[in-house]
């Protein structure tokens, strides 16, 4: 029998929420097409986690050649080569797009390369042919945004910070997000001389109060010139390589480099979205249901054009549960509750559950414990940063709400604080569990004092 539409599903979108969904959807048997304008693996493998995580590492290099001295190592002078490291990552992320290429041809999906635009909710416009899909999923991801500030456009976003040809020297981060302070971070361990100004009282909005303050100090004692309720008053060039910047108080200031970190938006214009029918919000983010759903019946939604919780690791979990209710035959929605995630900042953020202000709103009596150290390598390396950890627990049921760190390694710690949290974990069974000795990881089994 002649089948009515081309295909089963039509993803738009090979980020990693489209090509989650569309590899499972072709694993179930579905006929599946996959949209891409851009890049194989969206964001997060082109100019997001993937290549940050990589200068992240690059930037942690001085700090370790510094405290090996501590250790009896004398490392010398070593040189940092911007280029190199820029070439290193684009081969990698060149191979990640070919594996992420595979992923989909090898379940069955075919990829076509163009703009994707609606004509109907069944008919996608994609260069020059017209192809029907039973179900469409709408998967393309979010965009930087830029303020309206005169002179905005001399700074740039973190699209074109993963491809300068120089490193900067001087660079000003305007934003307090997850974005800013990676990027701080990243060009401050590179020798850079960075600059952070944020419109609140202190960064990292959302995050516990704890956290953001430490992180803050630390950060002024490695020297970030951090200004805080500081807005963007205009910029102008100084000269080929400066630009100066004037704050809203009228503070100048002077970078080589200005990097935009004030946000994304979700990334549905010029997708025929209106035309069909399909409702946005005012941010432009797709509508949906538990089951990504929008207001067109067989038009879907995941991952950062949904304006959920932007991350990667929910994108995916959103997408593999869309392919699962319609090809699987196992709906399911995703669970939003006590979701992890870093901040690759230095030192580094790992957090999962509530806020102690968030578990306060919401379950009134709450008991917090506090630990702050030196780590054990700092004893001889003879840095001066200390770690930080926090847990936040319901005094009624014990169960702990909130666990937060600052300090080495936190994301990789607090990923397994994480399935603690999910499965209803209290603070009982918190301290009943052995430390392993000596990490930092183990304070979070041997904190016994309320704060
Ligand atoms: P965020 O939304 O996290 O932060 C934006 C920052 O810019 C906030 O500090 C915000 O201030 C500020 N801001 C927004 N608009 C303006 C404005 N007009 N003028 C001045 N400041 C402004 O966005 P990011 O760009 O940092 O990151 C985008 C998304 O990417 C995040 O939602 C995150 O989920 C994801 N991401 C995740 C990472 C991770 O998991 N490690 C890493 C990088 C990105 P205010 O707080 O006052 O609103």
């Amino acid at each position: 029998m002649a089948q009515k539409y081309d295909f089963d599903l039509f993803t738009i979108g090979a980020g990693s929420g489209g090509v989650r969904a569309s590899r499972i959807a072709a694993a179930h048997g579905a006929r599946v097409a996959v949209a891409e304008e851009r890049y194989l693996g969206g964001t997060c493998v082109n100019v997001g986690c993937i290549p940050k995580k990589l200068l992240v590492y690059a930037s942690e290099f001085g700090d370790a050649f510094a405290d090996a001295a501590g250790f009896g190592w004398a490392p010398g002078h070593p040189s940092f080569d911007w280029q190199k490291l820029i070439a290193n990552k684009d081969r990698e992320i060149e191979r990640l797009n070919g594996v992420y290429e595979r992923l989909l041809t090898g379940a069955g999906a075919r990829v076509i390369r163009g703009r994707a635009e609606l004509l109907d909710p069944h008919t996608i416009a994609i260069d020059g042919a017209r192809i029907t899909a039973n179900h469409v999923l709408v998967a393309t991801g979010g965009w930087p945004t830029v303020p309206q500030v005169a002179g905005a456009d001399l700074g740039i976003t973190s699209n074109e910070a993963f491809h300068l040809e120089r490193m900067p020297r001087r660079p000003l981060i305007v934003g307090g997000g997850y974005i800013g302070v990676e990027f701080a971070g990243i060009f401050h361990g590179l020798g850079a001389q960075v600059t952070l100004v944020h419109r609140g009282p202190v960064f990292l909005r959302g995050f516990d109060d704890d956290l953001r303050h430490t992180l803050a100090e630390e950060m002024r004692k490695r020297e970030f010139e951090l200004h805080f309720g500081a807005v963007i008053g205009k910029m102008e060039p100084k000269s080929a390589d400066v630009v100066r910047v004037t704050l809203g108080d009228g503070t100048v200031l002077e970078a080589d480099l200005v990097l935009w970190a004030t946000g994304r938006s979700p990334n549905s214009n010029g997708l025929g979205l209106e035309r069909v029918g399909v409702a946005t919000d005012r941010s432009g983010a797709v509508i949906v249901n538990e089951y990504s759903q929008s207001s067109v019946p067989n038009i879907y939604a995941i991952g950062d054009v949904t304006n959920r919780r932007n991350l990667t690791p929910v994108a995916i979990a959103e997408g593999h549960a869309l392919a699962d209710t319609l090809f699987g035959g196992r709906p399911r929605s995703v669970d939003y509750d006590n979701i992890p995630s870093a901040v690759f900042s230095q030192p580094p953020i790992g957090t999962v559950g509530l806020t102690e202000a968030e578990a306060r709103e919401r379950y009134g009596g709450v008991d917090v414990y506090k630990s702050a150290f030196r780590p054990l390598k700092h004893t001889l390396s003879g840095r001066d940063e200390r770690a930080f950890m926090k847990l936040v627990v319901d005094q009624k049921s014990g169960r702990v709400l909130g666990a937060h760190m600052l300090g080495p390694d936190a994301g990789e710690i607090v990923q397994g604080l994480a399935i603690a949290l999910k499965c209803g974990a209290t603070k009982a069974q918190f301290d009943a569990t052995i430390g392993i000795h000596p990490t930092a990881a183990e304070e979070f089994v041997t904190m016994r004092e309320k704060a």
